[in-house]
C-alpha cells in the first residue's frame, strides 16, 4: 500500500498504515476488506455516520444545482443554516461561516478584539484561555491554545493571550485590559476534561458583571455531542460568542462563529472565500435536521444512556487499568494507568477491528457517530474486550 511509495505528504502526522475505502454509519471497511467499528467518527466529525443516505442525497441534490458562489451574493442555504443553528441554540445570536474550527476561533478572537477597541479606553485586548485547552493550529488559535509545548518554533505570536491554570484562577487574572475569556466546557484534545458546572455558571455571571466576553469553543462539544445541541445549553449559561465546526457538516468542512454582539462587524471587517457556500450549508442543514429528529424522538438520549452504561461496564471489568470514566453524552474518556498501556490498547483495538482515540496524556477517548446503533455499540465493546485480553 501507501508505504511502497515515496510519500509527497509533509510528515505532520504519525499515521497508521490502515486505509479505509468505505463505510456505513459506524462501520468502516479498510482496503483489505476488514471491518471496523468506528468509535471515533473522524474525531467527532461524522456525526450522522459514514455514507449517510439522507446526507449524501442532500449533497448530491445541491451540487447538481450550484456548489459555490461568492459571499457577495445571498446564499439561501447559508441563511437557513444560520437560522437553524440560532433556533436550536436558543440564544439570540447571529452567525458567520468559515471552514474549520481554527478559523471559527479566529473569528471569535477578532470579535473580541474589535469589542475591546470600540468599548472605551484603554483598549481591552487580553484574552484568557485555560491550560490544556486546544483551539486550533493557525498562529493565533495556536497561541490561544494553552499548551506551551505546541508553541515551539512558531513565534513570534500575536500578543494578548494569558493562560489560567484552571477555572478558579481566571478571576485573579482579570485586569483592565481583559476583553474575553475563551474556554471549552469539556476540554477535548486536553483529555475529555469537563469543567465544573457551578464554577462555569459563576464565571459567566462574573464576566457579565465586568462586561468581559465569555467565548465558548464548542468546535468539539457542539452539535449534540454532549447530548444537548450545545454544551452551553447543558451548562445552563448564555455565552457571548460560540464557535462550532467538527460535527456540523457531517464530514464536509464548515465552521461557525456566532455571537450576541450582532452589530460587531461591518462589511469588510471579516470574510471567507469558501465559508458558508451551497455545498457545506446544504450538508449542515441536513445534518441538523437528522440530529434534531433523533433528539426529539428520544433516540439520541437512548443511545447516550446505552453507550454510557456499556462503557461503564467495560471499565469495571478492567479496574486496574481504567482509573476514571469522564465526559458527557457521546464524548467520553477513560483515564488509563499510563501512556504506554493506552497506546497498546489503541493498537490492539485496531487489530481487533475497533477504532478508538487518544486524548491528553493518558485518556482513551470515544467519539462515536450520534447515529450509532446498539448492535454496533455491543460489537465495539466485545472487540475491545478481546483487545484487552491481548495486552
Ligand atoms: C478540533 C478543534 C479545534 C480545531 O478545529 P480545526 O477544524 O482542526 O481547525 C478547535 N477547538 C477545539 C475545541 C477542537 O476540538
Amino acid at each position: 500500500m501507501t508505504q511502497e511509495f515515496e510519500s509527497y505528504l509533509l510528515p505532520t502526522y504519525a499515521r497508521q498504515s490502515v486505509s479505509f475505502v468505505e463505510g456505513k454509519n459506524a462501520i468502516l471497511v479498510d482496503s483489505h476488506g476488514k471491518e471496523y467499528i468506528d468509535f471515533a467518527s473522524g474525531i467527532a466529525v461524522c456525526s450522522v455516520g459514514h455514507s449517510n443516505e439522507r446526507l449524501n442525497k442532500a449533497i448530491c441534490d445541491q451540487i447538481s444545482k450550484v456548489t459555490h458562489v461568492s459571499n457577495l451574493f445571498a446564499i439561501e442555504p447559508q441563511e437557513q443554516c444560520a437560522q437553524k443553528i440560532v433556533a436550536l441554540s436558543n440564544y439570540s445570536m447571529k452567525c458567520f461561516f468559515g471552514n474549520s474550527g481554527a478559523e471559527a476561533n479566529e473569528g471569535a478572537i477578532k470579535i473580541a478584539r474589535k469589542f475591546g477597541e470600540v468599548n472605551g479606553s484603554p483598549k481591552r485586548y487580553k484574552i484568557i484561555t485555560l491550560e490544556h485547552s486546544f483551539h486550533g493550529r493557525t498562529i493565533t488559535a495556536l497561541k490561544a491554545t494553552g499548551q506551551e509545548s505546541m508553541h515551539n518554533y512558531f513565534g513570534p505570536f500575536p500578543d494578548g493571550f494569558v493562560y489560567a491554570k484552571n477555572i478558579d484562577e481566571i478571576e485573579s487574572l482579570l485586569d483592565e485590559h481583559t476583553v474575553a475569556v475563551m474556554i471549552e466546557l469539556v476540554q477535548g484534545e486536553g483529555g475529555v476534561q469537563p469543567l465544573d458546572r457551578a464554577k462555569v455558571q459563576s464565571l459567566s455571571a462574573l464576566l457579565k458583571s465586568r462586561n468581559i466576553l465569555l467565548m465558548v469553543d464548542e468546535v468539539q462539544t457542539g452539535i449534540y455531542r454532549t447530548g444537548e445541541f450545545l454544551a452551553s445549553n447543558l451548562y445552563g449559561i448564555e455565552p457571548d460568542v460560540i464557535t462550532l465546526a467538527k460535527g456540523l457538516g457531517g464530514g464536509v468542512p464548515i465552521g461557525v462563529v456566532m455571537t450576541n454582539r450582532v452589530n460587531i462587524f461591518a462589511p469588510g471587517d471579516h470574510g471567507s472565500t469558501f465559508g458558508g457556500n451551497y455545498l457545506s450549508c446544504a450538508a449542515a442543514n441536513e445534518v441538523l435536521d437528522i440530529l434534531e429528529e433523533i433528539k426529539v424522538t428520544g433516540e439520541l438520549d437512548e443511545t447516550l444512556i446505552y453507550f454510557e452504561a456499556s462503557l461503564e461496564n467495560f471499565a469495571q471489568h478492567h479496574r486496574a487499568i481504567f482509573q476514571e470514566h469522564v465526559g458527557f453524552g457521546l464524548m467520553r474518556g477513560l483515564r488509563v494507568v499510563d501512556a504506554d498501556t493506552l497506546a497498546s490498547i489503541i493498537n490492539h483495538a485496531r487489530d481487533e477491528g475497533v477504532i478508538v482515540l487518544k486524548a491528553g496524556r493518558n485518556t482513551l477517548r470515544f467519539l462515536p457517530a450520534l447515529t450509532i446503533t446498539k448492535a454496533d455499540i455491543d460489537e465495539g465493546f466485545a472487540r475491545l474486550e478481546k483487545a484487552m485480553g491481548n495486552l
